[in-house]
């Protein structure tokens, strides 16, 4: 049984079917993709490495890199690394395909079903409590992937702790609006005025319809929405009219340090599987899903379902993306001592190619450049400095 028909849930549930389970996808929305709570940025890299082939109709717009400003709005880098280019889909469109996809690989799906509780037996998951329509019913499951989401409480209700604490949370909030002018490029504006330990942003959803939003650390004050509604003070905003508001918790912490237990699973953005530099979760959610619901076929197929077989898919995420995500969450920590001015001299002095390496986790040139511009930005930089790829010190 998969909870959550996101892109976790249904990649678990399609792979899990392709298998040879048999697959119950369960969530509680009426129409699943429905209403989206996300940028919908997504790189091509990623897709390509994952081998999805995304539909025209779920794309809204094609995005050739992305634009880094200062604070002050007087500089700005472009760059156009394969990280950076990408799309900006409709994730109404592009999640339904995704349960589309789950559902032809023979995964039966439920609406407006909700797990409000989890059964267990001598410590093992051994199924759900379904709400529908206000009737409940309990289901037995042989394993239970939790892929519920930011807001997740499966997996706690089975006994994993995926509780994110306010410091490792952003709180994101984007209108996406008609009459903005855009380049095809992704837009992110940095500095503590316009989103502290965050980012504003600006992803193009056509020729002049837009994602416009900000996402702040979990302890700022006061809310996202004053800052979103600073943000559109801007002259280049002057026309724009919301169409659809769109909210949500993102973890930006570390990935959770239990995915499975007897008899479950837990994958996404639940199990903070989420880059967090910039909170995109879409596609580490889709490749943590199939490589659970591959695992989780083989572990029916087999007869078990204790901890110990179903750990392959915690050992496979790990070693394939735990380590950059660290070294993201390095990042990240060190990005938020900055101040305005900080971020101001750094967006100044660096290029294309310093913004490629900070994305690839070389960080020791970059944060050598950034400190001949700002020495005063030695302690804040000095983890960047003794931890490039290597190992090697400065
Ligand atoms: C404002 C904002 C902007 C973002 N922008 C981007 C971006 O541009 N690019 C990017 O890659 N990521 C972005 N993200 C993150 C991205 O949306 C998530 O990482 C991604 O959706 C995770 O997929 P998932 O399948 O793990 O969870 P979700 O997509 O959240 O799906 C979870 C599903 O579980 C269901 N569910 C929850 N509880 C239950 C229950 N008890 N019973 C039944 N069903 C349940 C929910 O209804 C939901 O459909 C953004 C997030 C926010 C909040």
């Amino acid at each position: 049984m998969v909870v959550g028909a996101g892109p976790a849930g249904s990649s678990a549930a399609k792979h899990a079917a392709e298998g040879g389970a048999s697959v119950l996808l369960v969530d509680r929305k009426k129409e699943f993709g429905v209403p989206v709570r996300c940028g919908e940025g997504v790189g091509s890299h990623w897709l390509k490495e994952l081998g999805i082939s995304i539909s025209d109709r779920s794309v809204c717009a094609r995005i050739k890199g992305a634009k880094l400003v200062s604070p002050d709005l007087k500089s700005s880098v472009t760059i156009s690394t394969p990280e950076t280019m990408g799309y900006v889909l409709d994730r109404k469109v592009f999640d339904r395909e995704l349960a589309i996809d789950a559902a032809r690989a023979g995964a039966e799906t439920a609406l407006k079903t909700e797990v409000v509780g989890v059964t267990k037996n001598n410590g093992k998951v051994t199924g759900a409590i379904l709400e529908y329509d206000g009737k409940k019913t309990e289901v037995k499951s042989k394993i239970l992937i939790a892929a519920d989401g930011g807001e997740s409480l499966v997996a706690r209700m089975a006994g994993i702790n995926t509780l994110a604490t306010l410091y490792d949370s952003d709180f994101g909030v984007e209108y996406e609006m008609a009459n903005v002018e855009c380049e095809g490029l992704i837009e992110i504006y940095f500095g503590k005025s316009w989103a502290p330990r965050g980012y504003a942003w600006v992803f193009p959803k056509g020729e002049d319809v837009a994602n416009v939003g900000v996402g702040i650390g979990g302890m700022e004050k006061p809310n996202a929405i004053h800052y979103l509604n600073k943000f559109l003070e801007l002259d280049r905003f002057k026309k724009a009219q919301p169409v659809a508001l769109k909210a949500g918790i993102i973890p930006v912490g570390a990935p959770c340090r239990q995915l499975v237990a007897d008899g479950l699973m837990v994958v996404g953005t639940s199990a903070h599987q989420v880059d967090p530099i910039h909170g995109g979760g879409i596609c580490l959610a889709i490749d943590a899903g199939n490589i659970a619901g591959k695992v989780a076929a083989k572990c029916v197929g087999e007869g078990k379902s204790d901890a110990k077989a179903l750990s392959e898919y915690e050992k496979t995420w790990r070693s394939a993306r735990e380590k950059k995500l660290l070294r993201r969450l390095l990042l990240r920590k060190v990005l938020e001592e900055l101040n305005d001015d900080d971020y101001n001299a750094a967006i100044g002095c660096l290029n294309d190619a310093d913004v490629g390496k900070l994305l690839d986790g070389n960080y020791a040139p970059v944060a050598g450049k950034v400190l001949t511009a700002r020495p005063q930005l030695l302690r804040a930089l000095k983890a960047l400095l003794t931890s490039s790829e290597t190992g090697r010190t400065l």
